[in-house]
């Protein structure tokens, strides 16, 4: 092997090296969307009221690793802004706010009102098809009960 070709060689060595690094720089690079949804926009979950299919509550996230913050606005109230939220929480939302829907699934991701989620018709009901009082309580279509605004 002549001097010149051991040269070249050790160009390619090198350049691999280079290539090799930058791929592992992306491969750990920070996952910033969340759940692999596009990078740094919020995840979004807009609930349908399964009567009349207007949205019956929004859930937003924005953010991740740890510094993810939630906005919520549900039948009644919501969190204005938003309030930081933790990563666990962050997961147990997706898991609950994708179909098929399970009412315990629901119920671990924390709303005070479920999210307008009837755990009994196992549907999603607008502040209308809640029949809201001025209590704060609501009855769905079928007269199932639920706390609406706790506030
Ligand atoms: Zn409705
Ligand atoms: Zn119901």
């Amino acid at each position: 092997m002549s001097l010149m070709e051991r040269g070249i060689m050790k160009g390619q060595a090198m350049l691999f090296q280079i290539t090799l690094s930058s791929m592992l720089l992306l491969i750990t690079m920070p996952n910033s969307g969340a759940a692999g949804k596009e990078p740094g926009g919020p995840l979004i979950f807009e609930q349908r009221c399964s009567v009349c299919n207007r949205i019956a509550s929004r859930i937003e996230i924005q953010g991740a690793g740890g510094s993810e913050r939630l906005k919520y606005k549900g039948i009644m109230a919501g969190n204005g802004s938003g309030d930081p939220i933790t990563t666990a929480r962050v997961r147990l939302i997706v898991d609950a706010f994708n179909q098929p829907y399970d009412p315990k699934k629901i119920r671990a991701a924390g709303f005070f009102d479920d999210a307008g989620y009837c755990n009994t018709c196992q549907a999603f009901y607008c502040i209308d098809h809640w029949n809201p009082s001025t209590t704060g309580g609501g009855r769905c279509p079928k007269g199932h009960v639920k706390i609406l605004d706790p506030y």
